[in-house]
């Protein structure tokens, strides 16, 4: 098992740093939460603390409380936002468990009941869709 560094390039690093766009939904001094582009369903929020890591296994300690106290404000928030029955919380480590971008984040969709999620990075959505569904989840945030 050998332990890959973090690195600065990774996708997620650039959206944190504003070198490439994101439908942001929230922002504070630690964390950043914005639209997947790839749905597993309506509503798919991504939440990533701005502190490097790779994933959950190299990170500090202290990324956690803020990180997760923002997850859960997301998920309320999308659950209302979405008209949604339930939320998945998901989060993967390494590629074995399916991680595709090497910089910390947690997975918030809302569920429908009776409706199974989409494919792990299956399809680009539509950029008003996001932006729409975005719209929404601010608006939940902010109420
Ligand atoms: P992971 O597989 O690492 O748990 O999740 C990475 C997620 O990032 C996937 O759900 C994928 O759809 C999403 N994703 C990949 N590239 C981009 C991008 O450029 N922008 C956004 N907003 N999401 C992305």
């Amino acid at each position: 098992m050998t332990e890959a560094a973090y690195d600065t390039g990774n996708i997620f690093a650039k959206i944190l740093r504003g070198e490439i766009p994101s439908h942001r939904v929230y922002e504070d001094e630690a964390v950043v939460a914005f639209m997947d582009v790839m749905p597993q369903g309506p509503g798919h929020t991504l939440v990533v603390p701005k502190a490097p890591s790779r994933n959950l296994l190299d990170a500090a300690p202290s990324t956690f409380g803020p990180l997760f106290s923002t997850v859960q404000k997301v998920a309320r928030a999308v659950r209302k936002a979405l008209n949604a029955d339930g939320v998945t919380v998901m989060q993967l480590n390494e590629p074995a468990s399916g991680q595709t971008v090497y910089h910390l984040h947690v997975h918030v969709i809302p569920r429908f009941d009776g409706i199974p999620l989409k494919p792990h990075t299956g399809t680009m959505e539509k950029p008003e869709v996001l932006a729409e569904n975005a719209e929404k989840i601010r608006a939940a945030l902010g109420s």
